[in-house]
């Protein structure tokens, strides 16, 4: 069986870190069994959703590299809910309620006074026909509740393993508001019957609407598809993550200037059994993943750490994977550059500095003037090589008598103003012989 996944965020805000474990687990079992990965956007909240959020998911979602097959709006798919709600209706298992948020809200507190769960206690379907139209021509609109079968309901979740649910503990769930907009609930549940759903894969959050939704397919005539609840993400201080934190959200990571494969191969490492560790491609990710490697308990998600993983992804990226993008940041340097620089990088845009580096302008840092006069005085005619270095630095060394330290660290700060950096040997050839002369401070032709 080929797998169809869907990925199914509301667009009342931008993706954060928490998003990204769904999106990526759905499109890495998409990958793994060559099936078809949706976008589906939950917009029936007409007020919450905008469609500036709606295209700021999708340029998430594609830079993340997660490619879909198909988009779909729940704004444009009303008239199969419609058709839904009236087939439930048909079977008796939609059945209209009048109380007010007050009412409900007293019948709870009434219910945990008597030390009693809170759950619905279906008043609504003892109303006579007549008690219906008293209320309707008080002016109360019904909303409409899925009437649950009370017994246990079963499903061997991909990552908890096997579920009970006593369906006869729960309320029945509101489907449909007196003001005729639907809930999640429902309009999910006939998307993935109409889309051909596979396996429903989401976050924990979502376990509490599993055997209720499970309920609607069966209702619905579907059968339930697979359905896997993965842990959720905490910050590095194990508390929950905050939307409103920049560095979490998609966006933020983008801006900042990390790497798509970073961001994915973090989020797909934290909390499981594998090491956090930069991966390749997607591909080689969906090599890897495995439901049962993911943890029960809360994966923790800490900037800093994606942040040392996008350096050691850099540190392994071949010259022709970033090519264009040093290109495009007008650093023209080229393989030789590319992997004097890579090790020392954070973020892919430092090369520019360390371009910036070699052609200069650079402001050397001299100490000694006289110390670096000699060196001046030493370097070797051109062409010169990555055993320019080490040619120069030997002469260097034999006529002022400085060794190690004393030797190599007044040539660095005096040809590139910094206490660190990539190795001399290879830029040496880059800065090359007019500039190192200018910055040792000798006579340049
Ligand atoms: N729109 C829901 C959410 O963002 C989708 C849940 C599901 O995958 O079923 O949480």
């Amino acid at each position: 069986m080929t797998a169809t996944v869907r990925f199914a965020p509301s667009p009342t805000g931008r993706l954060h870190a928490g998003n990204i474990r769904t999106a990526l687990i759905n499109a890495l079992v998409a990958r793994k069994e060559g099936g078809t990965f949706i976008l589906r956007l939950d917009d029936t909240d007409r007020i919450r959703s905008t469609e500036e959020f709606a295209r700021g998911i999708e340029e998430d979602v594609a830079w993340l590299g997660l490619d879909w097959s198909s988009l779909v709006r729940q704004s444009e798919r009303i008239a199969l809910y419609d058709a839904a709600v009236e087939k439930l209706k048909a079977t008796g298992r939609l059945y209209p309620a009048y109380e007010t948020p007050d009412e409900l809200e007293l019948k709870r507190k009434r219910q945990l006074a008597r030390g009693k769960p809170p759950v619905y206690d279906r008043a609504a379907l003892e109303l006579t026909d007549a008690q219906k139209a008293a209320f309707e021509a008080e002016g109360r609109q019904p909303h409409w509740r899925f009437l649950l079968e009370q017994r246990d309901v079963v499903w061997d979740d991909l990552v908890r393993g096997r579920q009970h649910v006593d369906a006869g503990s729960l309320s029945d769930p509101v489907l449909l508001r007196a003001d005729g907009t639907f809930l999640y609930t429902l309009p999910s549940v006939v998307d993935d019957i109409d889309l051909g759903v596979t396996h429903v894969i989401r976050g924990e959050d979502h376990v509490a609407n599993t055997a209720p939704q499970i309920q609607l397919f069966e209702a619905l005539g579907a059968k339930p598809p697979a359905l896997g609840h993965h842990n959720l993400l905490v910050g590095a201080d194990g508390q929950a993550l905050s939307k409103r934190d920049r560095s979490l959200s998609i966006q933020g990571m983008r801006e900042d200037g990390l790497e798509a494969l970073a961001v994915v191969s973090y989020a797909a490492t934290i909390g499981t059994s594998d090491p956090v560790a930069p991966y390749e491609s997607l591909d080689a990710l969906a090599d890897t993943f495995e439901f049962g490697k993911l943890s029960r308990a809360p994966a923790r998600f800490d900037p800093q750490e994606l942040r040392l993983l996008n350096a050691k992804l850099l540190h392994g990226l071949p010259f022709g994977s970033v090519a264009g993008r040093l290109e495009a940041l007008g650093v023209t340097g080229g393989e030789p550059f590319w992997n004097a620089v890579r090790g020392n990088l954070g973020v892919l845009s430092g090369a520019k500095d360390w371009w910036a580096v070699v052609n200069g302008p650079v402001e050397p840092r001299i100490e000694d003037s006289g110390f670096c006069a000699i060196a001046a005085n030493l370097l070797p005619p051109e062409p010169w090589g990555e055993g320019t270095w080490g040619v120069w630095t030997a002469a260097v060394k034999t006529e002022t008598g400085a060794k190690g330290a004393a030797l190599f660290q007044p040539l660095r700060l005096a040809l590139t103003g910094l206490e660190h950096g990539p190795e001399l040997k290879q830029l040496l050839p880059m800065i090359g012989r007019e500039r190192a002369l200018s910055r040792l401070g000798g006579e340049t032709a």
